[in-house]
């Protein structure tokens, strides 16, 4: 028997509308990928998902992937922050790249800062130098302004107070930080700079994120999965899927006390309006 998908048993009706707001659908293997592209084509809520890219490799396939299934697949172009930075001439054919296709991109991202590598070097203590990972994020940061697009950050705890700072500098306003943690004050800073958090399933079992989800606004919040990043409670063990959302949306709802379908709505609306897809595509 087909194993049921997670988060089916809240999807009622048709007028529930979904859409996976971060998934690194290029790390899948093939396989995987092509049923999971199927089911997500052949589901009646799950609309789209915002597919980030890790590096140059990565941003290719996630174009071929976007030009294959398109409305689908809404891509995004960048280098994830928590890997070895490449030498300064492929840091710039992957900048001239983007530059060239990023019109076709909804967005800027993954980028950021690497927290995890950071904290890790400094718990060996081995030196960590984060100033070329530092000025890297400024040039993608000058790319969406330039471009009008919106970015999409891995900037956690202390990194995302200096990734606020750099954004203001640059007056960008769509920010999409992605599976946020943060101290009160850098949650209060973002909150008032009209930044956006996505949440992923770990909704279910982490207390920080349902606290940081009873005092974020609704009308910032998405929900992702970050894919194929597993995870643990009652997924463990299991292959994460876009339609994980759906189980997100129900946790946000209680926290929020809220109905599941009005806060499916409002969160649809919220990230179609902020990737400008949809009804919002310009
Ligand atoms: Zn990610």
């Amino acid at each position: 028997m087909k194993e049921r998908l997670s988060g089916q048993d809240i999807i009622m009706n048709e007028t529930l509308q979904f859409i996976d707001s971060h998934l690194h659908i290029d790390l899948y293997e093939e396989m995987q990928r092509n049923v999971m592209i199927q089911e997500i084509a052949d589901h009646p809520a799950l609309r789209a998902v915002i597919a980030v890219s890790m590096n140059l490799a990565s941003s290719l396939k996630t174009k071929e992937l976007a030009e294959k299934y398109p409305n689908l697949i809404q891509p995004a172009y960048g280098f994830h922050p928590e890997q070895e930075l490449p030498a300064g001439e492929q840091q710039q054919e992957l900048l001239v790249w983007m530059e060239k296709h990023i019109k076709d991109a909804v967005a800027v991202g993954e980028v950021g800062l690497p927290y995890y590598m950071r904290k890790e070097a400094e718990s060996q203590k081995r030196s960590f130098e984060l100033q070329p990972y530092y000025d890297l994020l400024e040039k993608f940061v000058r790319l969406a302004a330039s471009h009008n697009k919106p970015i999409i950050l891995h900037a956690v705890y202390e990194d995302a107070e200096r990734v606020i700072d750099l954004l203001q500098q640059h007056h960008i306003q769509r920010a999409h930080f992605h599976w946020f943690k943060g101290s009160d004050e850098t949650v209060n800073r973002m909150i008032d700079s009209g930044y956006c958090i996505s949440v992923t399933p770990d909704i279910a079992y982490e207390e920080d994120i349902q606290k940081l989800v009873s005092v974020y606004p609704l009308d910032l919040i998405m929900v992702e999965t970050d894919g194929p990043w597993p995870f643990e409670g009652q997924y463990k063990g299991r292959l994460t899927h876009p339609i994980m959302v759906a189980d997100v949306v129900r946790h946000i709802a209680a926290i929020k006390g809220a109905g599941v379908e009005e806060t499916a709505a409002r969160i649809y609306s919220n990230t179609s309006r902020f990737y400008r897809i949809g009804e919002y595509r310009v």
